[in-house]
């Protein structure tokens, strides 16, 4: 099944507490852990814990899980920053997805620009 635990990913194995994570906030479903490599003051993943491949696979296999995704991104932004947030999502990896288990980038703590490519 697509949700199942997938051994060779990542963050199935963060989710599972196989490897570290600096984890910021979790809900049942849904977690959140500061990105290895930050580029803002707030740069964190929101991650549900099940295992998608991406966020349209996501959107259609739970559309609610979606949303607690993005709930648990603007609470992240809420608590660790001013609330106003940026909300990525890489699908592919022309567009830069490099880990293939869906996740949010919340971007956050600092006036941003916009230079996509
Ligand atoms: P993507 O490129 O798939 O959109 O985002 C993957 C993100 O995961 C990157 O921003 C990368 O820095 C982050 N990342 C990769 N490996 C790890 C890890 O082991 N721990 C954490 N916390 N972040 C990671
Ligand atoms: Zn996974």
């Amino acid at each position: 099944s697509v949700s199942a635990a997938n051994a060779d990913c990542l963050f199935c194995k963060i989710v599972a507490g196989q490897l570290p994570a600096d984890v910021v906030a979790s809900t049942e479903r849904v977690v959140a852990f500061r990105d290895i490599d930050p580029k803002a003051p707030v740069h964190v993943l929101v991650v549900p814990k099940e295992h998608h491949g991406d966020v349209a696979v996501l959107a259609a296999a739970d559309p609610g899980l979606l949303a607690e995704v993005v709930a648990l991104a603007d609470r992240v932004a809420g608590d660790l920053a001013d609330g106003q947030f940026r909300l990525i999502f890489n699908s592919g990896p022309h567009a830069g997805q490099s880990v293939f288990h869906v996740h949010g980038h919340v971007i956050s703590g600092a006036r941003l620009g916009w230079t996509p490519a």
